[in-house]
């Protein structure tokens, strides 16, 4: 059997423990005892597959998919290259959507009273009338344009292959879009609520800049586990780039366009 490495010359290392298996035959971590398919193990792709809290929740349960899918986004924003190392990506894609689902409804939820408050500290609107209005103007462009970025950060690790499955299809693509857009989507978020609450001024002068912070968490990854120059990578590396810009210029003009332009509650808020 043949290297991990190919050529016995480059560095693999072990997805669970970090062990370095350069030049190893044996398709099996000599440190943790982690063993990998054959799949795995000829493409020289190692990754694990570790199911979710979420994925072992009864679904019917709404306590359970509340906390647990609230675990799941606060571990996923802090440790995003978990779900890049980590996440069980042949686990089932409804508990991906789940968590789609839920991770964004926490993230509109914390956007609402994040915002609400910032309406009421730097207007002196009363509190049922700064709900009102962040609820119906502000959480849906500031959730939507979160997501939005937050999909094309996806794409963009889908194309550049960081992921490290050999040969994905688009059941692991949706497993890790599931799990990884409210994470990304919630660097975008966080940082703007806390920003309207201390300097309101100081946002909107940055104006659109913030929906790029949801690309931190991929940058984080990608620059601990840089891909390979092989030819192939080198070509999906090209096009991953022309998305970046993409993803930049897009992303920038839509939360231009879309936000409110002040914290300011209009007239028709008070009917
Ligand atoms: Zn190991």
């Amino acid at each position: 059997m043949r290297c991990v490495d190919h050529d016995c010359t480059q560095d693999a290392f072990c997805p669970r423990c970090g062990y370095n298996l350069r030049g190893l035959t044996a398709a099996r971590c000599p440190e943790c005892g982690l063993t990998f398919p054959a799949e795995q193990w000829e493409s020289g792709v190692l990754r694990e597959h570790v199911p979710t809290w979420l994925d072992r929740c009864d679904p019917w349960q709404p306590h359970q998919v509340l906390i647990r899918s609230l675990y799941e986004l606060l571990r996923g924003a802090l440790h995003p290259g978990r779900l890049l190392r980590k996440l069980d990506l042949n686990g089932r894609v409804r508990r991906a959507v789940l968590m789609l689902a839920c991770g964004m409804a926490w993230l509109g939820g914390l956007a609402a009273a994040g915002l609400a408050a910032a309406t009421v500290v730097h207007t002196g609107a009363s509190p049922a009338a700064a709900l009102r209005y962040v609820v119906l103007s502000w959480v849906p462009a500031v959730v939507a344009v979160a997501f939005t970025s937050a999909v094309l950060v996806w794409a963009m690790i889908a194309v550049i292959g960081i992921p490290r499955v050999p040969r994905a299809g688009w059941r692991q693509h949706l497993r890790l879009l599931g799990y990884w857009v409210p994470a990304s989507a919630a660097w975008a978020l966080v940082p703007l609520i806390l920003g309207l609450l201390a300097v309101p001024d100081v946002v909107f002068e940055v104006g659109g800049a913030w929906p790029l912070l949801s690309g931190v968490p991929a940058i984080g990854a990608f620059a601990r586990r840089p891909v390979r120059g092989r030819s192939r990578a080198r070509g999906r590396l090209l096009a991953g780039l022309g998305l970046v810009a993409a993803w930049a210029l897009g992303c920038v003009a839509l939360a231009k366009w879309w936000l409110p332009k002040s914290l300011e509650p209009p007239w028709w808020v008070y009917f």
